[in-house]
């Protein structure tokens, strides 16, 4: 790098990255007292905005671009948080104390400090044909503006992904009146990250709204006609017609800096619970990093959440102040699909044992999972009340008798009590 030109800046903490997680750790610092100049660089044209209704309501047309915007921009002036949207950071530089140079496509920026809150990558389809017109992505705005115009001429849909963003598409989609398929690799919907009774539950009343789903098919090829899709080809042979694909396949943490400066990265940026990376003085923060995973110790997990942004951001800012921020200890995510509200609290993954509650008395959903007995998540559909009494009995170290929660009967917040053993 050649630092030095009329364009150069100085900073005393540089964030990568203009998300959630960014834009959270800047208001996190000024929060705590942190004095020296704060600088957010993002590589998106837009100022920061929320991503979650992208896939919800900003594709229903229910909210418009300016009801996106994650904070008041006069937020960040008056908390002298200076961002940068539409410069890309495309090289870093860091020192043994962690002070160091980003080169910009701009110019460079010096810094005390520097965070890397870099994000994800939608995962593009691996086929022939993925780059056909009418084929699309849900990570961004801009993804999501190019949808939602293309949507309005859609006569027949195919989502390809029945994770969240899949499920979420095909909801608006199906509202929208246009006949929609989902066609999962997996044997059920959200496989990764819930249990058969929830995925059977969902499929259920996607189906009964008139969303139709094909579950176990790989995707071979995407046919076209004069450059724009035209069906899903299916490794045993089926063809789905379809003028309008969305890929809701996974996303890519965002680590080629990361790796740059020599960072460990397993699936993301590896995170301690300070946030801290390989390089002790070099943070990293939501979507781009993996962190130990809370039952299987030899494991890592990405969170993809708002709640563990927001969470990580909080730490970071303590980390980088000197403070003592415990965070959040419970991971929590929700999910609105149609007239259905998810909400997961606690990470399921390595579950041993699952406790389904559902009553005549309401429509939703509460599923229950355990390891060694206790209570370590819990998945809740249109059941506000039982997500918040099993969010507060984590957060306390709490439980909930598996041979107890099966009686639908007694409210859940009831049955919390204390650990054995
Ligand atoms: P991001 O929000 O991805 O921000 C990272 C930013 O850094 C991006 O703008 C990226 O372009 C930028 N960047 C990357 N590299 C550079 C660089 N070199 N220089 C400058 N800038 C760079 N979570 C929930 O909890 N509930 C939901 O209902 C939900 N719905 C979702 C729906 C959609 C469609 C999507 C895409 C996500 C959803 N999420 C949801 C997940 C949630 O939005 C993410 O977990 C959260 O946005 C992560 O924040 P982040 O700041 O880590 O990453």
């Amino acid at each position: 790098m050649t630092p030095g030109s009329a364009q150069d800046r100085s900073t005393g903490v540089l964030v990568v990255g203009a998300g959630e997680a960014g834009v959270n750790l800047a208001l996190a610092l000024r929060g705590g007292g942190y004095e020296p100049a704060i600088l957010v660089v993002g590589n998106e044209p837009d100022p920061p905005y929320n991503r979650p209704p992208l896939s919800k309501d900003f594709l229903n047309s229910l909210v418009t671009e300016e009801d996106l915007s994650l904070r008041e921009p006069q937020l960040y002036r008056e908390q002298r948080i200076d961002v940068l949207s539409g410069t890309e950071i495309v090289a870093l530089e860091v020192g043994d104390a962690g002070s160091g140079s980003a080169e910009t496509t701009e110019g460079f920026i010096h810094f005390d400090r520097v965070v890397l809150a870099t994000g994800a990558r939608a995962r593009e389809l691996p086929v022939p044909g993925a780059q056909l017109d009418g084929v699309h992505y849900l990570r961004d705005l801009t993804d999501a503006r190019r949808l939602r115009h293309d949507l309005d001429r859609a006569e027949r849909v195919v989502v390809i992904g029945a994770g969240f963003i899949g499920l979420e598409a095909a909801a608006v989609v199906n509202a929208r009146g246009i006949p929609v398929t989902v066609v999962g690799r997996e044997e059920r919907v959200l496989e990764r990250v819930g249990s058969a009774p929830l995925s059977e539950y969902l499929v259920a009343a996607h189906e009964s709204a008139g969303v139709d789903f094909v579950m176990g098919a790989q995707v071979s090829e995407l046919t076209g006609a004069e450059g724009r899709v035209t069906g899903v080809r299916l490794a045993d042979g089926r063809t789905l017609a379809a003028d309008l694909v969305i890929a809701g396949i996974g996303a890519v943490p965002n680590i080629e800096l990361a790796r740059s400066i020599g960072l460990t990265c397993e699936g993301g940026i590896v995170v301690d619970r300070r946030c801290r990376t390989s390089n002790p003085h070099v943070l990293a923060i939501g979507d781009c990093t993996t962190t130990a995973h809370p039952h299987r110790p030899d494991s890592l997990l990405a969170l993809e959440s708002v709640q563990s942004a927001i969470n990580q951001a909080k730490v970071a800012a303590m980390e980088l102040i000197g403070g003592e921020e415990a965070g959040e200890n419970v991971p929590w995510f929700w999910s609105n699909q149609a007239s259905l509200k998810i909400q997961i609290a606690g990470v399921s993954h390595g579950y041993e044992q699952a406790v389904v509650r559902t009553s005549e008395k309401d429509s939703g959903l509460t599923v229950l999972y355990y390891l060694d007995g206790q209570l370590i998540a819990g998945d809740c559909v249109n059941r506000p009340s039982e997500f918040l009494a099993i969010k507060r009995a984590l957060a306390k170290n709490m439980t909930i008798d598996p041979s107890l929660a099966v009686d639908v009967a007694t409210p859940l917040k009831k049955l919390v009590s204390p650990r054995k053993g």
